[in-house]
């Protein structure tokens, strides 16, 4: 497992393949006041990138290319969140998109912990630690516990996506899961506008 670390953007020519996991790290949860500092993006196959932002940053080209690629799933752990920080840093639409939290309430009925470290545990079996989730990330420099961090966010989504893909499948929820994931990038602009939880234009 290696952890890749760039600056303002992904290399050029780095194919990441069909399927990318990609998560944010943000000064904090408000995408409108909160600046995006990494992106963490991984293949599957154990080995994490992840990308620097700069304060004040509005390009990534390779990145942007990416996000944006129809040929390319992006898959997140509450992509809501993440879709609207790339939207507001970059203006771009992420798509097409997949969650494995919507996945997971859509089909873990059973539960309300739909956490990242909770899916791992259960579905994939690996126990992921959360201690850095609200460090500096900032920082110029990030710290080997950061970066191991970041990186953990990533690295397990595709084994997850399996997972809930076929319990899915066996509960005739996926097409359902699947309308969901693609009114995702509208979720996230209705947040970015102003339409957030307390704002919720579903709600009576
Ligand atoms: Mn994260």
């Amino acid at each position: 497992m290696a952890i890749h670390l760039y600056q303002t953007d992904l290399p050029d020519g780095l194919n990441l393949g069909p399927i990318v996991a990609i998560d944010t790290e943000t000064m904090g949860l408000d995408p409108r006041r909160d600046r995006l500092c990494l992106v963490q993006l991984s293949d599957g196959s154990g080995d994490a990138h992840l990308v620097q932002i700069a304060r004040g940053q509005s390009r990534a080209p390779n990145l942007e290319r990416l996000l944006t690629d129809p040929q390319v799933l992006k898959l997140f752990h509450f992509g809501r969140f993440d879709i609207a920080a790339l939207k507001q840093a970059f203006r771009v639409t992420t798509a097409p998109v997949w969650c494995t939290k919507i996945a997971s309430k859509l089909i873990r009925t059973y539960t309300d912990r739909h956490g990242l470290k909770y899916l791992l545990a259960d579905l994939v079996g690996v126990d992921v630690s959360k201690q850095q989730q609200t460090s500096d990330w900032g920082s110029e420099t990030l710290s080997d516990a950061q970066r191991e961090y970041a990186a953990s966010d990533v690295l397990y989504l595709h084994a997850l996506k399996v997972e809930l893909e076929a319990r899915l499948i066996r509960e005739g929820r996926l097409e359902l899961a699947q309308r969901c994931f693609e009114f995702l990038p509208v979720r996230a602009e209705l947040d970015l506008l102003g339409w957030g939880d307390t704002h919720d234009i579903f709600l009576h």
